[in-house]
């Protein structure tokens, strides 16, 4: 069956990148139609930020129950039940994505459901299973996210060797794991796996994990995941994985000249994401790729070099995070509306949901002194803050980059209890140019984890109260 179908704008993905910007988009009364080959929610929640997420949760409750004595609570015989956890995080999948169909059907977005194939820069295929639509778009935004990148060595594709997807699906906890990959995805794996008791090792090829982080930040988590038992080897290039006759993965790198070899049940391969542009022949429409890295090249506006075409999210590699993909779709949307919107990514902020918490917005120390910014820092710890020493979570530091002239902050970092939340508070100084007088004129509310950001900000002129 063939349908000629038309809109004023078509929507090819139905990630946080594309359903945020289908419903932006219908919402301003343009006519939408939003196309998806798999399932809604796209990676983020199917097997992304949501369900790792939800195995987070788990480890973390596994965690306080076994320090439960300590609170005056006896627990017996504490055991992790993955197939539960598995089942939870399914519901909690489900639970999402039943969200975003009905907001896309109240917004009265059309919504198919098949692959999309560019015909012309105004013509999209979309080839369902009982049907193909011929959509003709006045304006098109291509969101179609990434795919997992495929590490080209000996053994990569053995059953016992998982990927971010696969991992999702374990129904069994190993009792050993070998994380090839020090990056967010690989860390937070690295946590979740140790707080359920479970043998980890870390191979990175870099010296030392989580490149885009200030180095004191990375270290400091490394040094708290050593302590919990994870074993991070740096400097290590992964060269083969085999299967043993015992039915355990062998891991081979290569740190300096030497050869190691680590056994595990079971090995996972994060090394990252790349963007996914199988089968969308952007060729017939004419768009451009980015000539230096992978993904579609666009401009402030989101715009590729065809102007009524827009690419969004991770397809677009600027930076692999829902939110900025999130973001991005809306500024899309605008420019489409004729706002003149740019997209702006100096106020990002990225949290790396480990225990600790790790999370940073802004520059870095490497980054100021690239731009040859004359800065300085502060640093305040969270054993001197009194709800973090309640929740038995004084690990970790608040970090702030002032710049030396303006006085504004320009940078920050926190590794601890609540950094997700609290990481907000530095986006909101560095988007609107706070000085550290600016915090510290602000009531923070006592006892809670955030008052070591005021704390912080008063030691940058070494006014921190609580600390020796
Ligand atoms: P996607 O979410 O990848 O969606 C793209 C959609 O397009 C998919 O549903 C796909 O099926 C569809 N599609 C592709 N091609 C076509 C086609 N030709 N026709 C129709 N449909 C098509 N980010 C965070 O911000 N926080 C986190 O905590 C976090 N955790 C993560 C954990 C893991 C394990 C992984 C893998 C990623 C995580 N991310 C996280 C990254 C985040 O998931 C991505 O940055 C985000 O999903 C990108 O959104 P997007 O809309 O660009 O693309």
């Amino acid at each position: 069956k063939e349908i000629d179908a038309n809109c004023e704008l078509l929507v090819i993905g139905a990630g946080p990148g594309g359903y945020v910007a289908a419903i932006r988009a219908a919402q301003a009364g343009i006519k939408t139609t939003i196309v998806e080959k798999g399932e809604l929610g796209g990676t983020c929640l199917n097997e992304g930020c949501i369900p790792t997420k939800a195995f987070v949760k788990t480890a973390q409750l596994f965690r306080e129950i076994a320090e439960s004595e300590l609170y005056g609570i006896h627990v017996q015989d504490a055991k992790v039940d993955f197939a539960q956890a598995f089942r939870r995080k399914n519901e909690v999948r489900k639970q999402l994505k039943g969200g975003v169909d009905s907001l896309l059907r109240e917004h009265g977005v059309t919504v198919l459901r098949g692959e999309a194939l560019f015909c012309s820069d105004k013509q999209v295929d979309v080839v369902a299973t009982d049907a193909i639509y011929h959509v003709t778009a006045n304006n098109i935004i291509i969101a179609t996210g990434s795919k997992i990148s495929q590490l080209h060595i000996p053994g990569a594709h053995l059953p016992l060797v998982l990927n971010s997807q696969s991992v999702l699906d374990l129904e069994q906890l190993p009792s050993s794991i070998t994380i090839v990959g020090g990056g967010v995805i690989g860390m937070e794996f690295a946590s979740i796996f140790v707080s359920m008791g479970v043998k980890v090792h870390v191979v990175e090829f870099l010296d030392h994990i989580l490149a885009m982080l200030d180095k004191d930040v990375s270290g400091e988590l490394q040094k708290f995941l050593q302590n919990k038992g994870v074993q991070i080897h740096t400097s290590a290039k992964v060269t083969s994985i085999e299967a043993s006759i015992d039915g355990q993965a062998i891991v081979t790198y290569q740190q300096g000249e030497e050869l190691f070899r680590l056994a595990s049940e079971k090995v996972l391969i994060s090394i990252g994401r790349e963007p996914n542009l199988d089968m969308l022949q952007l060729e017939k429409a004419g768009i451009r790729l980015w000539e230096k890295k992978r993904g579609i090249e666009v401009n402030e506006f989101m715009q590729t070099n065809i102007p009524h075409i827009y690419a969004i999210g991770d397809v677009a590699n600027m930076i692999q995070l829902a939110h900025v993909a999130s973001h991005q779709g809306l500024c899309a949307v605008n420019n489409i509306l004729g706002h003149a919107e740019k997209m702006d990514y100096a106020v990002v902020p990225n949290v790396i949901f480990t225990n600790p918490e790790t999370a940073a917005v802004g520059m870095t120390e490497a980054e100021c002194e690239k731009q040859q910014i004359a800065f300085q820092i502060a640093k305040f710890p969270y054993y001197a803050n009194g709800k973090a020493l309640i929740m038995n979570e004084t690990n970790g530091f608040v970090k702030l980059i002032q710049d030396s002239a303006s006085k504004k902050i320009i940078g920050a970092s926190i590794i601890g209890p609540d950094a997700d939340a609290a990481i907000n508070i530095l986006s909101f100084a560095i988007r609107f140019g706070l000085t550290d007088k600016d915090i510290t004129s602000v009531i923070f509310p006592h006892p809670t984890t955030s008052e070591a950001i005021f704390e912080c900000a008063s030691g940058l002129t070494n006014t921190a109260i609580h600390l020796h």
